[in-house]
């Protein structure tokens, strides 16, 4: 989409800002976008002016400020690079003479990724990804059957961290790498509780808490403090 209009961030930084006239609508509705592109969407009645809604939005700068300041910008990873993945600092290696990625250690904390330079990235994340899935295959093996998922994937959503359907398919942030372990533990038993009851009602939470044990608050605090961090990488 093409837009017409701009509104500069104090950093100089330029978010377009779309606006769309809708039917039926009868208020300026403002949403800042910061994924996938940064853009500010606004809907606005017919009656009402594009010089009425630029104004508006001017109206909103502290908080539109907040928003875009709160999304750090991509960090892209390098051979040298420490990251840190499921609690532990990992130093990344490369090596285009091995087929497959390794670790060097038994503690997993250097990591030696093969292929061509321009694959390590992607290497990276896809390494990363396998083994996020392996851990949480492990941790939904610690509890009954009967709350097994049918099928689990990851995907790079920005809004959720798990969601689980009604048919039994579960999927979870692959960003949850980054995460601690017992707030990526948190986000899976929230899933696999989910099995039993599709709300968020006190027996969903008792379910949580048996599966879990002791800490889901804490975990729940972690994720709302610290999750845009997450999104720091790639
Ligand atoms: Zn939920």
């Amino acid at each position: 989409m093409n837009s017409d209009f701009f509104f500069t961030l104090q950093s100089g930084e330029q978010i377009p800002i779309i606006i769309e006239t809708r039917h039926g609508v009868r208020n300026v509705t403002l949403r800042p976008k910061t994924m996938p592109k940064k853009e500010i969407h606004v809907t606005k009645p017919w009656s009402t002016s594009t010089k009425f809604v630029l104004n508006f939005v001017e109206s909103k700068q502290k908080w539109i400020e907040k928003i875009f300041n709160s999304v750090p910008s991509k960090e892209h990873v390098k051979p040298g690079d420490t990251v840190e993945f499921f609690g532990r600092n990992v130093l990344l290696k490369h090596d285009e003479n091995i087929r497959s990625n390794k670790y060097l250690n038994t503690d997993k904390t250097t990591l030696c990724i093969g292929g061509g330079a321009d694959m390590f990235e992607r290497r990276v994340r896809d390494f990363i990804k396998s083994e996020l899935l392996e851990e949480i295959k492990i941790i939904i093996k610690t509890t009954p059957r009967e709350y097994w998922p049918k099928h689990i994937s990851l995907r790079d959503t920005t809004s959720r961290w798990g969601s689980c359907s009604s048919t039994g398919n579960m999927s979870f942030s692959w960003r949850l790498a980054f995460a601690p372990y017992e707030v990526m533990r948190y986000v899976v038993m929230h899933e696999l509780s989910h099995t039993k009851h599709m709300d968020h009602s006190p027996e969903f939470w008792a379910t949580v808490s048996q599966l879990y044990g002791f800490g889901v608050e804490r975990a729940k605090r972690w994720l709302a403090k610290n999750g845009q961090s997450l999104h720091k990488y790639f």
